[in-house]
């Protein structure tokens, strides 16, 4: 069988990590967040994870050197050999690249178009449970009891980069960096565009037609 190697590409708070868990059950391969494996690195407390702190707390980039080792890593893992979704990666055009010299076929780049202001109401508003990573809205999904994961009742808390100046420099980010890739994948040819300011299954009832499911 040919591996499934997916993109989901947009700006933070699209809705990537949300969708990309719904395809994980539905085909079976596994979703590699980038942002997601940093954080991981910064609680173990590894030197990859220390330097790449400062960067996320300010909203920009972690230097491509540390993110394309990290990657390389998590894509030989077992479970990656049929197919990943990636979440947050690639982020700019040398990113991309990193890919293309690795000759790593993608088969198609799925991007998420949202306006700034529903971004920054869902990712002001977002709350994280520290202990299982679930993901809740202060207004649009409200825990059951404050500050408590309904989950595993673990703490919420917000992401030091959720907070309003580094939303907006999250934005910029994306605008001079990644958002580039919707032209390098489109003049590929792998490009499918959908809105993702639907609901949650709108969206995602538009991801699989992309995809062809
Ligand atoms: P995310 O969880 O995808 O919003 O990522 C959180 C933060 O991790 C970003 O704001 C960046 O600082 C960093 N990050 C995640 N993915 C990448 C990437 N592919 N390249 C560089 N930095 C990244």
């Amino acid at each position: 069988m040919e591996a499934t190697r997916l993109i989901l590409l947009g700006p933070p708070g699209a809705g990537k990590g949300t969708q990309a868990a719904t395809l994980v059950t539905r085909l079976g391969i596994p979703q590699i967040s980038t942002g997601d494996l940093l954080r991981a690195a910064r609680k173990a407390g590894t030197r990859l994870g220390k330097e790449a702190q400062l960067f996320m707390d300010a909203g920009r980039l972690v230097p491509d050197a540390l993110v394309i080792m990290l990657v390389e890593e998590r894509l030989n893992v077992e479970d990656a050999q049929d197919g990943y979704i990636l979440d947050g990666f690639p982020r700019n055009v040398a990113q991309a690249e990193a890919l293309e010299t690795r000759s790593i076929k993608i088969e198609r780049v799925v991007s998420l178009d949202v306006p700034d202001s529903v971004l920054v109401k869902r990712l002001s508003g977002r709350r994280v449970c520290r202990s299982c990573g679930a993901s809740f809205h202060m207004d649009y999904r409200p825990t059951k009891t404050a500050g408590k994961c309904d989950i595993c009742a673990g703490d919420t808390y917000q992401r030091a980069d959720d907070h309003a100046g580094v939303i907006s420099e999250r934005l910029q980010t994306y605008k001079a960096q990644t958002q580039p890739l919707i032209d390098y994948y489109s003049t590929r040819g792998l490009l499918r565009a959908i809105q993702g300011n639907g609901s949650f299954e709108d969206v995602r009832q538009a991801i699989n037609q992309a995809l062809d499911l």
